[in-house]
């Protein structure tokens, strides 16, 4: 996941947002080294991670940044949400309140964040299928009212974390070239 040494085209923030327990932190640790932790402990410290990648030949630095527990409503401060150039908004496919609190995010966004930020609704946990309460349909149907990029993900199997990053880096990359 990226030589030390390589030189940095893009600096790109991303935050992650959403409920407490939806997986924020456990897709940051798919996504940045490849791993993780069924008991994941409340997030403390970090702020956020890096993984350099390349999108069409330019060396991208994501710099993604978790909320450190602070997913209380109107506890993530303005600085968490400044320079961000996308956005990812997180529930739990598993638990209808994340998803129905989604709006409540996505106001906070929308209020302290760069109106051009890039934005994808995630629906994690897709594992989950079972135990499923929010329909792909309303999700995908939301996300599209409100021109979001949608993807459910699994942080667990690793399915379309990848992916959802990529979506993400590579609309913020066509948009500065
Ligand atoms: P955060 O509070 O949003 O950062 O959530 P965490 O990343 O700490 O995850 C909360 C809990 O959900 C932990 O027990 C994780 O192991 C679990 N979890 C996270 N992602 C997934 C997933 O994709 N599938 C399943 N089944 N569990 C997950
Ligand atoms: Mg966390």
């Amino acid at each position: 996941y990226g030589d030390p040494n390589q030189k940095i085209d893009y600096v790109f923030k991303v935050v992650l947002i959403g409920d407490s327990a939806v997986g924020k932190s456990q897709i940051l640790a798919r996504f940045a080294r490849n791993e993780f932790s069924l008991d994941s402990k409340a997030t403390i410290g970090v702020e956020f991670q890096t993984r350099t990648l390349v999108i069409q030949h330019k060396s991208v630095k994501a710099q993604i940044w978790d909320t450190a527990g602070q997913e209380r409503y109107r506890a993530v401060t303005s600085a968490y949400y400044r320079g961000a150039v996308g956005a990812m908004l997180v529930y739990d496919i598993s638990r209808r309140q994340s998803f129905d609190h989604i709006t409540r995010w996505l106001e906070e966004l929308r209020s302290h964040a760069d109106k051009n930020i890039v934005i994808i609704l995630i629906g994690n946990k897709s594992d989950l299928e079972e135990q499923r309460a929010v329909p792909t349909e309303d999700a995908k149907e939301f996300a599209q009212k409100e021109g979001l990029f949608f993807l459910e993900t699994s942080a667990l199997e690793a399915t379309n974390v990848e992916n959802a990053f990529m979506t993400v880096l590579t609309e913020i990359f066509n948009i500065v070239n």
